[in-house]
């Protein structure tokens, strides 16, 4: 049974801990609450917003409306062979839990995405990534309901139009569809990747290389890396990677030779914003309560009782020095709300 509360606080619904509120909040546990609560919604002409984990949001205001977050639970086998395993998971399961679960249970394809924060209902919608993995290529079928039509939907892989960073759930259906099922094909002939940023040499450490230790270094790894929302609020990157043409990145490379670089095979190269933030002199710095963290300048963090917009006012001075600097415009990758 849904149950709706009103005056709800999200501070402790968002990494960066802004203490934001919605007019109405309330958790759905299956398709046909979901559906009560979109029938709510467009009886009373609520503005409609669904949250997963809060970790690729930056709200600058309350949110005068309705706020969903899933919890649709389960992970169920489909189907089964020698080489793979097909599960159906709930939008509302805790990311990294269902990687876990996925290591202990010896599936390979999503160990690499350990730690990342959020809900497994939310993976698609960025097309999640790290260390040389996008989860788009376990991905097999999305399950939704269309918001204004309250059908169901099932989004194909090749439908998702899953890009860096992106998917269609982030572009032309942006708020359109609330996700309730993700599928994954999981192998049960591991293939490691791990020729990715440090991780073969945090795996030095094990004798045996397998999911779990691979599952482990990466964890390791993030956490020496990464600021914890609970010390410093944030939302990971903050900006996306830029590619640029190759005759903008031999310009670059004639200004700064050290400059690093990740050919993307079509004429383009994609650099990394965190490199460019840092060149423009920002690791480290802070105006007021948002700040850029000293040792990840791609992350922006809440200091102490930041607000959305210092933080997003913070984002937009970067951005305007990267461009005058380098002549890119870095695009966030973070919701703005
Ligand atoms: C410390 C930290 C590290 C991170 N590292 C990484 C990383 O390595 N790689 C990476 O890709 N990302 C990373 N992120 C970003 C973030 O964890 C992912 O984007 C994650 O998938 C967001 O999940 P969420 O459930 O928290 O989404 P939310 O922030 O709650 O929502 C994000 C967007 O999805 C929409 N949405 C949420 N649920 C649904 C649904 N069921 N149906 C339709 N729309 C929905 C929301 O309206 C919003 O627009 C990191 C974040 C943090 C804080």
């Amino acid at each position: 049974m849904i149950e709706i509360k009103e005056n709800f606080s999200l501070k402790k619904y968002n990494t960066f801990s802004f203490d934001v509120k919605c007019s109405y909040f309330s958790t759905f546990s299956k398709v046909d609450e979901l559906k009560e609560l979109i029938i709510i919604h467009i009886n009373n002409k609520y503005p409609l917003m669904v949250l997963g984990g809060g970790s690729n949001i930056l709200f600058t205001t309350d949110f005068e409306g309705l706020i969903i977050q899933s919890i649709i639970k389960g992970v169920e086998i489909i189907s089964e062979t020698n080489e793979y395993v097909d599960v159906r998971v709930g939008s509302g399961e805790n990311w990294d839990e269902f990687v876990g679960y996925c290591v202990q249970h010896d599936w390979s394809g999503i160990e690499n995405l350990s730690l990342i924060p959020g809900f497994v209902g939310t993976c698609p919608i960025q097309n999640i990534g790290a260390y040389g993995v996008e989860v788009k290529d376990t991905i097999t079928k999305v399950e939704t309901i269309e918001i204004d039509s309250l059908n169901d939907f099932v989004f194909s892989n090749a439908e998702c139009n899953f890009g860096y960073r992106d998917s269609i759930f982030k572009k032309e259906l942006k708020g359109k569809h609330v996700i309730t099922y993700v599928y994954f094909r999981l192998k049960k002939k591991s293939e490691f990747v791990l020729n990715y940023g440090n991780l073969n040499e945090e795996l030095q450490k094990y004798n045996l290389i397998n999911l779990k230790n691979i599952r482990q270094a990466v964890i390791d790894i993030r956490n020496s890396k990464l600021p914890k929302p609970e010390d410093f609020g944030n939302a990971g990157s903050f900006f996306k990677n830029p590619e640029v043409k190759a005759v903008k990145f031999d310009e670059l490379k004639r200004n700064y030779p050290t400059i690093p670089s990740y050919p993307q095979g079509n004429s383009r190269v994609k650099v990394p914003a965190g490199w460019l933030i840092e060149q423009a002199g920002w690791k480290g710095k802070n105006i007021g309560n948002a700040g850029v963290h000293s040792k990840q300048a791609l992350v922006l963090i809440n200091l102490g009782n930041a607000t959305g917009n210092e933080v997003l006012n913070l984002a937009k001075e970067i951005q305007n020095s990267v461009n005058q600097k380098f002549g890119i415009q870095l695009e966030m990758e973070v919701n703005v709300v």
